[in-house]
């Protein structure tokens, strides 16, 4: 079924710009990338120092790096700064453990400098880290360290309660970021020890291959995945932030991600410090207020979130968007889930910008499918595979199939990012490949263009009446409905057709939910995309099922609908 709009958003002043994308993507092979790195030279490995010592080493000494804001803290690290900060938690963790290159160590914490500060130190003493989202509970917390065997973590005093030392045999110390920390053999107060600490602090070098982040996937399709990536991921990471972020010496980045989630590391620390740049860090939940007024404070220009924020922002009206100065934002980009052409219309009507979306996953380490440099934005698409990325559409075999054909998503395998191993799991990791491709487990098709239409997740395409359809187009039309701020999708076994679409919607403010109203969208839907895509049945709910990293649970949706277990719900928010 592609019946999705295929309006294009053509190229606009002030996007990217097309000489220099062209210049360093024609002939593109990921070893051009390798160069700018001191490795490349020196041999000496190590990611945290390419994203932090070699820029404060450079003339980029004094640039602030990161901006933090939450409720009660501001505050901005220069290069040579963080240089500094990494230095001590580094010496913090050295001293105070015995982890050492390859050890897994895990940071459980809210958004603040520090975690920052852990995260990049403990790369710079060679272990391997694992950041979960603050609001795990204590059985994903151990579901995770057990799995890996950490040998250490880094929290805080609220969470404490949530990291069951007693029952984790390997762990051997718990590093505590609060105030007056009381010390025992396995706790140690982490900003205490960092006022002791010396900001001198020898790296350790590592391998290409040596891993870097381990990082569980978001529980949107069943039990996470230990996903581990290496340092060589830099290359990708370094390359794609400046052909798909744009990311330029002046600009001021903001990554809304949680470093919990694949894109708070990647595009979050990594990308953005890689390439020098200045990235805003804001604490605290969300709130559509705060979100503006930083754009505003900050001066925000490339801007990286994801559609469920986008869905909400829009749902907080556009009235509160003129009371705000957000004309410094020149480049928007969206991750994670697909994004309807509701929203990239509504960002070109509130913040005369197109949002461009992209596609990654855990496992491919960095991006994949995007709207790129300054190519014309098909509003549905994901975009075309990126310069160095061969992307196909496959059977079930691993045979390309021809454009408009719904299949597998594929890539062509051996890319810089990609991960190396599924921790514990080999036999995971080897059910992603079909010789040489890396099957990703979504469905699309790819149009005659080059442009990939996502179609849902390969599990939830619908099978109803002898017709394929993605929920993804249904999804999509049903937030075309004035009354739809969000809905989810699902096939529903039926006897008679196989299965019956069924959507669950939240409705904006205002509106009633009413059986005339769910006549009104299943006629909706039935004349703007096909009757067979109508859902027979729909639900009202006051918001969806969604993990952390804000995508629609749809396996709990179908588990609820057919009073089955729902699984791991460790990732779901509350
Ligand atoms: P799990 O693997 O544990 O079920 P997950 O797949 O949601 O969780 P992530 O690695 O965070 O974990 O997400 C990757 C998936 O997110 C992709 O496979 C895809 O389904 C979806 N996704 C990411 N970006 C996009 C996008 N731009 N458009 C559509 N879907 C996207
Ligand atoms: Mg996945």
């Amino acid at each position: 079924m592609a019946t999705m709009e295929k309006n294009i958003i053509p190229v606009r002043e002030g996007d990217f710009n097309l000489a220099d994308y062209e210049k360093t993507a024609k002939d593109f092979k990921w070893e051009d990338a390798e160069r700018e790195f001191d490795w490349y030279t020196t041999g000496k490995v190590n990611i945290a120092h390419e994203a932090v010592d070699r820029h404060a080493d450079s003339y980029r000494k004094n640039k602030v790096a990161l901006y933090y804001r939450d409720a009660n803290r501001s505050e901005a690290y220069t290069y040579d700064q963080m240089k500094r900060m990494t230095n001590k938690a580094a010496n913090v963790l050295k001293a105070n453990s015995t982890l050492e290159k390859g050890d897994r160590l895990f940071i459980f914490m809210p958004r603040s400098p520090e975690l920052y500060f852990a995260l990049l130190g403990g790369l710079k003493l060679g272990t391997i880290v694992g950041p979960l989202f603050e609001a795990f509970m204590e059985g994903a917390v151990y579901d995770r360290l057990d799995d890996s065997e950490a040998k250490a973590i880094i929290t805080t005093p609220e969470l404490l309660d949530r990291v069951p030392a007693d029952r984790l045999p390997k762990l051997e110390k718990i590093f505590v970021v609060g105030e007056n920390v009381e010390e025992t053999d396995k706790i140690v107060d982490f900003n205490k020890r960092m006022k002791e600490a010396s900001h001198h602090f020898e790296t350790v070098w590592l391998d290409k291959e040596d891993g870097s982040v381990l990082h569980y996937t978001s529980g949107s399709t069943g039990r996470p995945k230990g996903v581990m990536h290496v340092q060589y991921a830099m290359v990708q990471q370094l390359q794609t932030a400046r052909w798909v972020l744009d990311l330029k010496e002046e600009d001021i980045y903001w990554c809304t991600a949680d470093p919990g989630w694949v894109t708070g590391t990647a595009y979050g620390i990594f990308g953005p410090m890689l390439n020098g740049a200045t990235s805003l860090i804001l604490g605290g939940r969300f709130r559509t207020e705060d979100w503006y007024q930083a754009i505003e404070d900050y001066g925000v220009t490339v801007w990286y979130s994801a559609p469920t924020a986008f869905r909400m922002l829009m749902g907080a009206g556009n009235a509160l968007i003129n009371e705000y100065d957000l004309s410094t934002l020149r480049h928007v980009l969206s991750v994670g889930e697909p994004l309807n052409p509701e929203v990239v219309k509504w960002g070109l009507e509130v913040f005369d910008r197109r949002i461009h979306d992209t596609w990654w996953m855990t496992e491919t380490g960095g991006h994949m499918i995007c709207n790129y440099g300054s190519m014309p934005i098909k509003p549905g698409s994901m975009g075309k595979a990126v310069p160095g990325i061969e992307a196909a559409i496959v059977d079930d075999r691993g045979n390309v199939l021809p454009p408009n054909s719904m299949g597998n998503l594929a890539l062509r395998k051996g890319w810089p990012a990609m991960m190396r191993k599924i921790w514990n799991n080999l036999e995971k990791y080897d059910s992603y490949f079909i010789g040489d491709w890396y099957v990703s487990g979504d469905s699309a098709y790819m149009d005659e263009d080059g442009y990939f239409w996502f179609q849902g997740r390969v599990d939830d395409v619908i099978m109803t009446s002898g017709e394929r359809v993605g929920p993804f187009e249904v999804e999509s039309k049903l937030l075309e409905h004035p009354a739809i701020v969000e809905a989810g999708v699902i096939g529903k076994p039926d006897p008679v057709r196989g299965e019956i679409i069924k959507a669950f919607v939240a409705l904006h403010e205002g509106y009633e939910p009413t059986d005339e109203l769910k006549e009104d969208i299943r006629q909706f839907v039935k004349k703007g995309l096909a009757a067979h895509a109508a859902p027979r049945e729909i639900e009202f709910k006051d918001k969806l099922p969604k993990t952390r990293s804000g995508k629609i649970m749809r396996r709990v949706l179908k588990a609820w609908e057919l009073d089955l277990p729902t699984g791991d719900l460790s990732t779901m928010e509350d």
